[in-house]
């Protein structure tokens, strides 16, 4: 009832950040007709100049493509959004304190929503909402302007769970979960799904239904890297390489799948894991339902940037110097490899303990924005990496992405000091880059490694 037969459809992504900019470039491609809408000017002139703020690989070619091709339009007006089919949610949905949601984004969306969508369409919510926001917040303001949800226009739930870095291909190729207002609304929204990009689709019911699937996946993803995390901090007691347990230990089966560890690193970052189990615990401690694993997890991944700087600290020791004799070369300042987004970073409380115990400190990251940089960390990015690393003591490799990968480990070590530390906030390096190197004469330490 909600989803037109033609055979040719049209969407509106209203909130064009990461999420937005990626799903709008992805139905695009798919040979739809889209307009993109986002309030923030600076970022539609970025776009429309074929800019793309977001380092994610594919991104700025697919979007200019589909500028040059006529498929896709963006814009700061809201006018399109009634000519299309489907109308997409993607903006931001940050929380406060413990998972409060800050509702600026989403209210002046819908309300703006609410001027311009016409009977007959199907509005699809991606944004992350706390259980039950959608029904009592969206839906009443959307409905401001007249029109009754579920009469005259569709609504469902389909959270993004998208990991930046991968997104495109995840958009390409993940099963995207439906919950819709009435059966009508999931019914059109799953049809939409599987006519724009052909992906599996999986109705769960309600609405609650599709906003607890996202908030599982990060809650279930934050509580498993505590675990890693707290498995490194045990591991490094006895000198066992954590990674060699995670391996082994997950080669046990169990339910349907493997037993499946994730990672110990520096800590959990970016604008998802650090909020979205949050959101969960809320919204259940406001039902005076407690939840216990959340906060525990939450403590653990946050306690990660104090004990990687540790780590640091120890490893200068071991060269014989204290932090105020040292410098510290920070490669990678992104919360995560292979992207540059620097939201909720674990880096920048790392940074900050090795400056206030006096260390120089460079920081390099090729993903990052120098100016974004400047601003979070408040010092000015070096150059390039040979600058970064000149001189350096210790090299704290915080995000291990695909560039740091390819260096030449040889070369580096001539630009550093005689006898220099890595200490890798990853974890990740496999067993021959570190035997070459200490074979080149680095002290190597990882998380639990
Ligand atoms: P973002 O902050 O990068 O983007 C939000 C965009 O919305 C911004 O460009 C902003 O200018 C725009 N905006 C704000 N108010 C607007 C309005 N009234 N009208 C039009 N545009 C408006 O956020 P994001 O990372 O893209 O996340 C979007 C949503 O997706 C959030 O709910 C987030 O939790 C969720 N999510 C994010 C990720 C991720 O990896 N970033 C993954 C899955 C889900």
């Amino acid at each position: 009832r909600f989803l037109p037969d033609a055979e040719e459809l049209t969407a509106a992504v209203v909130g064009l950040g990461y999420v937005g900019s990626c799903v709008a470039a992805v139905l695009a491609e798919s040979g739809m007709n889209v307009i993109g809408v986002d309030t923030d000017h600076t970022l539609i002139d970025e776009l429309e100049a074929g800019h793309c703020r977001f380092s994610e690989a594919g991104l700025p070619e697919l979007i200019a493509g589909n500028l040059a091709a006529g498929r896709l339009r963006v814009t700061t007006d809201y006018e399109g959004v009634s000519g299309a089919d489907v109308v997409v949610v993607a903006v931001g949905t940050p929380a406060g304190d413990r998972g409060v949601l800050v509702e600026t984004q989403i209210r002046a969306a819908c309300d703006e929503l609410s001027k311009h969508i016409r009977a007959g369409q199907l509005v699809i919510v991606k944004s992350t909402m706390p259980p039950g926001r959608t029904r009592d917040l969206v839906i009443p303001l959307l409905e401001g302007g007249g029109l009754v949800c579920g009469r005259d226009f569709g609504l469902a739930t389909c959270p993004e769970r998208l990991s930046e870095g991968v997104a495109l291909s995840e958009l390409r190729t993940f099963p995207i979960v439906v919950g819709g207002w009435c059966e009508d609304s999931g019914t059109a929204a799953a049809a939409f799904w599987r006519r724009a990009v052909g992906v599996e689709v999986i109705v769960v019911g309600s609405l609650e239904a599709a906003e607890m699937v996202k908030l599982a996946d990060n809650w279930w993803i934050d509580h498993n890297i505590a675990l890693a995390n707290e498995l490194a901090k045990v591991c490094a007691l006895f000198e066992v390489d954590v990674l060699n347990v995670i391996a082994a230990a997950n080669t046990i089966a169990k339910g349907s799948g493997n037993v499946n560890i994730l990672l110990p690193s520096v800590g959990v970052g970016g604008s998802c894991l650090t909020k979205d189990p949050w959101m969960v615990w809320r919204t259940a401690h406001e039902r005076n339902v407690d939840l216990h694993t959340i906060p525990a997890a939450r403590e653990v991944n946050d306690s990660m940037p104090h004990y990687t700087a540790g780590l640091i600290v120890d490893e200068l020791a071991k060269l014989g110097k204290k932090p105020g004799e040292a410098k510290v070369a920070v490669l990678g300042l992104a919360f995560k490899n292979n992207t540059g987004d620097l939201r909720a970073t674990p880096t920048l409380p790392v940074v900050t303990a090795l400056r206030e115990a006096g260390a120089e400190v460079a920081v390099f990251d090729p993903l990052v924005n120098a100016d974004e940089a400047e601003k979070t960390f408040g010092m000015r990015m070096a150059a390039s990496l040979d600058e970064a690393v000149s001189g350096a003591d210790c090299l704290a490799v915080l995000a291990l992405h695909r560039e740091f990968e390819a260096v030449d480990l040889a070369a580096l070590k001539e630009r550093v000091a005689p006898s220099c530390a890595v200490v890798d906030g990853r974890a990740y390096y496999p067993r021959k880059t570190i035997d070459r190197l200490r074979e080149l004469g680095f002290a190597y330490r990882g998380i639990g490694r």
